[in-house]
């Protein structure tokens, strides 16, 4: 059975969505102007990300030279080498084309946005910006467990199999026919057994910031991905009044 209540306060089973979510991927910010990268610094560090700062963009070709990150904000407007130039130079480079870039551009400049693209940057964020919006682009372009990316994943969680290239599921020797909302859900919460996740965990890691699952069509799903686990529906546990989660070991 489903239960319909609303997440409490008392997760004390929940755990840290942002740490957990976003740590250890490593964030440049390329700005000149000391309170904006010191805003910068203290929310992405806060998010969970491991953050470097930089004023220039002479100083960020020498750090993206010795470092690897997995995204870059990039000013537009820096003493030096300008924001294009770095972002041509990262687009360039083996070793650092996969960074996502954002560029931060000045308000309403059509054609920093334009000539930004045009240089490779994955996107923009026009200044004066919002820092929500700002995250919310990160965690999209830095999609957390269940990603887009090339590279095979493979959770084995009891006797169930989750392998995200070919976004397919089984038990044992039979496959699941999940839907792509249904596998990302169960390979969620199968990558962290025993976590409980809220509703809102759920759709804010699987959707990023253009929702179209909602908290309550999370319980549609749940009930979905359990009618499909047929007899190892109990793998995925409601949590009374928190959320949901993966039984990591037999109790039953
Ligand atoms: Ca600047």
């Amino acid at each position: 059975m489903l239960d319909f209540q609303t997440p409490t306060t008392s997760e004390s089973a929940s755990y840290d969505p942002n740490r957990r979510l976003t740590g250890g991927r490593r964030v440049l910010v390329v700005e000149d102007e000391d309170d904006i990268q010191e805003l910068l610094n203290f929310n992405l560090t806060r998010e969970g990300y491991d953050v470097e700062c930089v004023g220039s963009g002479e100083e960020a070709i020498r750090v993206l030279k010795a470092r690897r990150f997995d995204a870059i904000v990039l000013d537009l407007m820096l003493p030096g080498i300008d924001g294009y130039e770095v972002c041509r130079r990262v687009k360039a480079d083996p070793a650092s084309r996969n960074a996502k870039v954002i560029m931060l551009t000045a308000k309403g400049e059509e054609v920093d946005i334009v000539n930004g693209l045009g240089t490779g940057a994955d996107d923009y964020v026009s200044k004066p910006f919002s820092v929500r919006v700002l995250i919310a682009r990160l965690k999209s372009h830095l999609r957390p467990v269940v990603s887009t990316e090339a590279d095979e994943q493979v959770v084995r969680a009891r006797d169930l199999v989750l392998e995200s290239g070919r976004m397919e599921a089984r038990v044992g020797e039979e496959r699941v026919p999940l839907t792509l909302t249904e596998f990302r859900i169960l390979m969620l919460l199968a990558q962290n057994p025993g976590w409980v996740f809220s509703r809102y965990q759920i759709v804010d890691s699987i959707c990023g910031p253009d929702h179209v699952v909602t908290e309550r069509s999370v319980d549609v799903q749940i009930v979905n991905i359990r009618r499909k686990l047929g007899e190892h529906a109990r793998y995925v546990e409601t949590v009374r009044g928190v959320g949901y989660r993966f039984i990591s070991d037999e109790r039953e």
